[in-house]
């Protein structure tokens, strides 16, 4: 359909590949090498077409040299280079736009997600899932405190927004449909995880294990987790701000109660005086600030959702 398109508007002569592979990386200069030559063996091995759209995300060490130099021994290889660090989601979000494949498939560039996997994934594609989702059965080494905050971020992630993400993983193949689905959500805050979830159509789950960093070490700090974790969160959920209308609720009752008491010492002249009226205000001024606060927060939502100008549904096939 495109192709036939460029090829009519005499563009440069392209062939659509069946499979396209897209990997977002940040400073995997060092075993990049190593990690392409193995996800490029799975793939030639399958005798379907392929390319493969590896994403510099600004690294400042040699990943973007190393990129070119495959490139030129494989004219599967597309190389992007983002300007500076933007992030994995962004750097995803540019290799998709990038690939053409019937099926796109996104992974990671440090061999935690097994090329293996591939020929499987491909399979449960062609028997009819739009999305192989690989969920992470273990989650490889890690230390205690990570794994630790990954379960507490999914807990609340699960709670607060309704959509189960727990296991999920990056790694995950698309049809062509899906993808050009989510090129329709247009929002800045990216969280491919959740989105993809958002997006619906006919999922299948495949199990793996994963495996451990090629070399060098992860490269996500603290921040940028607790980053993640918050957009994520916000970009799916007003739940907190229905917290602040909660916790003014409860203030005002609370103010009731307490009220009630500090009036009852007052007219039995217990009361230090003077001191009714500011327990009285405070309890009021508190309960009612923070009432107020939380709905102006709630139209500040709606109007966050609108901005984000996402579709309202996504059609996954049609009869006409
Ligand atoms: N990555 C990226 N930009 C970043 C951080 C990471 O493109 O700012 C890539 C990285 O190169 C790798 C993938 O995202 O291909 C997963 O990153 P990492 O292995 O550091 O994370 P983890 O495996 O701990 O989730
Ligand atoms: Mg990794």
């Amino acid at each position: 359909m495109a192709q036939g398109d460029s090829d009519l508007h005499g563009q440069k002569e392209q062939v659509m590949p069946v499979v396209s592979v897209v990997i977002p990386l940040f400073r995997e200069g060092e075993h990049l090498a190593r990690s392409v030559a193995s996800i490029l063996q799975v793939l030639q091995s399958m005798g379907e077409t392929f390319e493969l759209v590896l994403v510099d995300d600004g690294s400042p060490d040699n990943t973007w040299e190393q990129i070119t130099r495959l490139r030129e021994a494989h004219a599967e290889i597309t190389g992007i280079r983002l300007s500076r660090n933007f992030g994995k989601e962004a750097a995803l979000a540019a290799g998709l736009d990038k690939a053409r494949g019937q099926a796109v498939l996104v992974m990671d560039g440090d061999l935690q997600h097994p090329p293996a996997l591939i020929p499987q994934m491909l399979h449960l594609w062609r028997s009819g899932a739009d999305v192989v989702e690989a969920v992470k059965r273990s989650r490889g080494r890690e230390s205690i405190s990570s794994r630790l905050r990954a379960g507490l971020f999914y807990r609340i992630f699960t709670r607060l927004t309704g959509v189960d993400i727990k296991g999920a993983s990056d790694f995950k193949l698309m049809d062509r449909r899906v993808v050009d689905a989510w090129q329709l959500l247009r929002e800045r805050n990216l969280f491919f995880r959740g989105m993809n979830a958002w997006l619906g159509f006919n999922r299948v789950q495949l199990p793996f294990d994963v495996a451990e960093r090629a070399e060098g070490r992860s490269s996500w700090s603290l921040l940028q987790l607790l980053k993640l974790a918050f957009t994520a969160v916000t970009s799916f959920s007003s739940a907190p701000l229905y917290m602040m209308i909660f916790m003014g609720l409860v203030f005002i009752a609370l103010a009731l109660v307490i009220g009630a008491q500090t009036l009852y010492m007052k007219f039995s002249g217990l009361a230090v005086d003077g001191f009714t009226t500011v327990i009285l205000l405070l309890l009021l001024i508190g309960g009612v600030l923070s009432f107020g606060l939380g709905l102006v927060g709630v139209y500040i939502a709606r109007i966050y959702e609108e901005v984000k100008g996402r579709p309202r549904y996504i059609i996954a096939e049609q009869i006409d």
